[in-house]
C-alpha cells in the first residue's frame, strides 16, 4: 500500500507534471516575476469560472482577508461577526485592523456560522459578518444575506477551504461559493483545494468601486504609479504561483469530484455507526470536502488520534482550540464568551486523510483501523 498522507501533493502534481513544467519554464523565459502576464491570465481565468466581475489576485488568504476588511471603510472599535470555530486568520485579521471580533456560535451540524446567532450578537456597532465555508461546505449564505440587508452590514465570505462549491438560493438561483456576499476572500496555501506551489491568496467581488479600491490597498494605496491615495500594503500574488494556479484551475472540478468520491466512501464504512457522525451535506450546496471531519460520540478522539498515528494514519484535529479561547483573544473577552456547541465540537471532531490521490486500498486500511478502534471504545 502507498504511504497515507493527508495531502498527496507529490502524486499529485506527477500527473500534471509536463503541463506545470512547461508553465513554470514560460515564466522563467520572460523574466516576469510580478504582475506578469500569468497573474493577469489566472485572474481573468479564475473570474470566468467563479462568474465574478473582478478577481484581485494577492499574497495569501489571511491578507485577502485583511484587504477585504481595509476596503470597507470601518473605524476602530466597529464589531465584526464571526464564528469561533475557525482558522486564526478569519479571527486575527480583525484585531489586528483594531477592530472589534464579535465571535459567535456555530451550527453542530454544518460547522457553519448560525444565522439565528449572527441576529443576536448585533448592536448599533456591528458593521460586518465575516462566514466562513468551513472544510468546504457552505454556510447558510441566504438566511446570512437576509440578515445583512435588514442591517446594513457588509458581508465578506471567507471561502478558503470552498473554492468550487456551488450555492442554491431557495428561488433556484445558483452561485459559486465566495461569490455571493459584497467580497469573497480565498487562500492558494499548496494544500487548499486550488492550492499553488507556495502562498497565494485572491479577492473577488461584483462591486466596481470595491474592485479599485481592493486593487489599491493590495498595492501600496496606489492608482499611479508613486501616487499613494491611502494606506494599503504590499500583496502579491507572483507570476510562477500564477502559472502553476493557471493549470490547477482546469482541474479544479475534477479535483472536486475525487475529494467527494473519498466522502463517499467514507460515508458508507460508517454509516448508522452509533458513536459516529459523518459530514453533514447540506441541501443548498455541495460539500467539496477540503476536510472529511468526523463528530466522534464517546469515543476518546484524542486516543483515536494517537492510535492512528501508529498505525501510519494521520489525522488532524481542526481545530482543537477555538478562537475565543486563545491567549491573543484575551484582550478581547474572548473568555467571557459561553460558546457551548463551538466547545463541544472542538472536544469531539477529527478530520481523516482526503485528497484527490487516494486509492480504496488506503480507505479500506483507514475505515477498518478507525472502526476497530471505535468499536473497542465503551
Ligand atoms: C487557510 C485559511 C486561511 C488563510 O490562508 P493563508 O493563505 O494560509 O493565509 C483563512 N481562512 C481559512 C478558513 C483557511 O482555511
Amino acid at each position: 500500500m502507498r504511504p497515507i498522507q493527508m495531502v498527496d501533493l507529490k502524486q499529485q502534481y506527477a500527473k500534471i507534471k509536463p503541463e506545470i513544467d512547461a508553465a513554470l519554464q514560460d515564466v522563467l523565459n520572460s523574466a516576469s516575476f510580478i504582475q506578469g502576464k500569468a497573474v493577469h491570465d489566472f485572474a481573468d481565468n479564475l473570474a470566468r469560472y467563479l462568474n465574478i466581475s473582478h478577481v484581485i489576485p494577492c499574497a495569501n488568504g489571511t491578507d485577502a482577508l485583511q484587504i477585504a476588511l481595509m476596503a470597507l471603510d470601518l473605524q476602530p472599535g466597529d464589531e465584526v461577526i464571526t464564528p469561533s470555530f475557525t482558522f486564526i486568520a478569519t479571527t486575527e485579521v480583525i484585531a489586528l485592523l483594531k477592530l472589534k471580533p464579535v465571535f459567535v456560535e456555530v451550527d453542530a451540524k454544518t460547522f457553519n456560522i448560525d444565522p439565528a446567532a449572527i441576529e443576536k450578537a448585533i448592536t448599533p456597532k456591528t458593521k460586518a459578518i465575516v462566514p466562513v465555508h468551513l472544510y468546504g461546505q457552505s454556510a447558510d449564505m441566504s438566511a446570512i444575506m437576509s440578515i445583512a440587508e435588514k442591517h446594513n452590514l457588509h458581508v465578506i465570505e471567507d471561502n478558503a477551504q470552498a473554492i468550487g462549491g456551488d450555492y442554491s438560493f431557495p428561488n433556484g438561483k445558483t452561485k459559486k461559493t465566495g461569490t455571493i456576499g459584497h467580497v469573497g476572500t480565498t487562500s492558494f496555501f499548496p494544500s487548499k483545494n486550488l492550492g499553488c506551489y507556495g502562498d497565494g491568496g485572491a479577492i473577488f467581488t461584483n462591486n466596481d468601486n470595491l474592485a479599485s479600491k481592493l486593487k489599491m490597498i493590495a498595492n501600496h494605496g496606489q492608482s499611479k504609479r508613486y501616487y499613494h491615495d491611502m494606506v494599503g500594503c504590499n500583496s502579491r500574488l507572483d507570476s510562477l504561483q500564477a502559472a502553476v494556479l493557471n493549470i490547477k484551475l482546469k482541474y479544479l472540478d475534477n479535483y472536486i469530484k475525487a475529494r467527494i468520491a473519498v466522502a463517499d466512501y467514507y460515508d458508507k464504512a460508517f454509516a448508522n455507526h452509533p458513536k459516529i457522525t459523518t459530514p453533514y451535506r447540506a441541501p443548498y450546496s455541495n460539500h467539496v470536502f477540503h476536510q472529511y471531519t468526523l463528530i466522534l460520540n464517546d469515543v476518546d478522539r484524542d486516543g483515536l488520534n494517537a492510535w492512528l498515528a501508529q498505525h501510519n494514519v494521520p489525522s488532524m484535529l481542526y481545530y482543537p482550540v477555538p478562537a475565543h479561547r486563545q491567549k491573543m483573544f484575551d484582550a478581547f473577552g474572548g473568555k467571557n464568551y459561553e460558546l457551548k456547541t463551538t466547545d463541544w465540537l472542538t472536544e469531539r471532531v477529527i478530520s481523516l486523510p482526503i485528497h484527490t490521490e487516494m486509492d480504496d486500498e488506503q480507505l479500506a486500511y483507514i475505515t477498518g483501523k478507525v472502526l476497530e478502534f471505535v468499536n473497542r471504545s465503551k
